[in-house]
């Protein structure tokens, strides 16, 4: 029987995780009496750097609860660092990832397992139905999706970090080092074989989202640079075809001047210096984007800073 863990990334949870709680245990509780799971797999809370009283939630449910184990980050390292810390720091056969906050549905959990049973090493959490979801959210990540599929980035379609691992499949993870995460278009690039599970995505029951517009386009901007060049060779090609269009206007005005003489006006002049800067410009900004990550990469910071574990015992 295979052990799991279920890792669940926590900040600001306070509202909501003692439900979280609740219903993981009796989900372990039910597929560990019906032999699905190991009797030793555990819930991992990851406490990402919470200023409310999740830690202390956290503690008090491990100290009494031999199946669930916390980790207390140094501080806040963000959604991403704190799915790996987890999935990095426990000893286990399979390992599932889910957000803390019940949007993604933890029943899927079994037919997740039914699938690694089944020998895929990858289990993919899809999402259905959007609904619970505002326009804009539904909208933006309908394009994104597109717009990373023409990037050439490989990632699932509507699938976020509700992902089923098994430990081989974990260890390849460990294998890639950049700083720059978005474990959704690592995982695929880590090979093995691959099945989805769909489910629908409820609203979130209570608190509100750690996911602030600025922190989403963060990391849908790490999704596209961290896992395509075109971006930069958009840059190149634009510097071509631009050359290439002003050797044509450059052609023109000297045969205008060689007709009639006449002088090329001063507004034509100033859209063009103007047209110009800007696509210089943004030239620039997409490889200072690319430059910055290669600062961040070349540091080789920690992705995370384990300050405490607890209920780690038996592992
Ligand atoms: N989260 C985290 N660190 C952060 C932000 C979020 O660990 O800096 C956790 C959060 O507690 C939740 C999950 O990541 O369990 C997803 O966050 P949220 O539900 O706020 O994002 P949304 O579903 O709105 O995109
Ligand atoms: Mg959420």
């Amino acid at each position: 029987m295979l052990k799991l863990a279920i890792v669940l990334p926590c900040y600001n949870e306070e509202e909501i995780l003692s439900q979280t709680i609740k219903r993981m245990k009796s989900l372990l509780t039910q597929m560990i009496k019906t032999k699905q799971v190991a009797s030793a797999s555990k819930i991992l809370l990851v406490n990402d750097g919470s200023c409310d009283k999740t830690a202390d939630i956290i503690r008090r449910t491990c100290a009494k609860d031999k199946h669930f184990c916390g980790l207390n980050l140094s501080r806040n390292f963000g959604h991403q660092s704190a799915i790996l810390a987890g999935m990095n720091e426990i000893e286990a056969d399979v390992y599932v990832t889910i957000d803390a906050d019940l949007q993604d549905n933890p029943e899927s959990i079994m037919e997740m397992l039914g699938k690694i049973y089944e020998g895929y090493d990858v289990v993919y959490g899809v999402r259905t139905l959007r609904n619970t979801d505002s326009w804009f959210k539904r909208t933006s990540a309908t394009l994104y999706y597109k717009l990373l599929k023409i990037l050439g980035v490989n990632i699932v379609y509507n699938h976020a970090d509700f992902r089923m691992m098994t430990k081989r499949a974990v260890d390849a993870l460990k294998q890639f080092p950049e700083r720059n995460l978005f474990l959704r278009a690592i995982v695929p690039l880590a090979g093995f074989k691959s099945a989805k599970v769909y489910y629908d995505r409820s609203a979130r029951s209570a608190g509100e989202t750690k996911y602030p517009l600025v922190k989403m386009m963060a990391l849908a901007w790490n999704g596209i640079s961290n896992f395509s060049i075109i971006p930069l060779r958009f840059v190149t090609f634009m510097g071509f075809a631009i050359c290439f269009i002003s050797l044509f206007f450059l052609g023109f005005i000297i045969y205008r001047w060689s007709v009639s003489g006449t002088i090329v006006g001063w507004a034509s002049l100033v859209t063009i210096i103007t047209i110009f800067s800007g696509v210089q410009l943004l030239s620039l900004g997409i490889i200072g984007e690319y430059l910055a990550k290669v600062f961040v990469e070349v540091k080789k910071r920690p992705l995370y800073i384990v300050e405490s574990k607890i209920g780690f015992g038996d592992n």
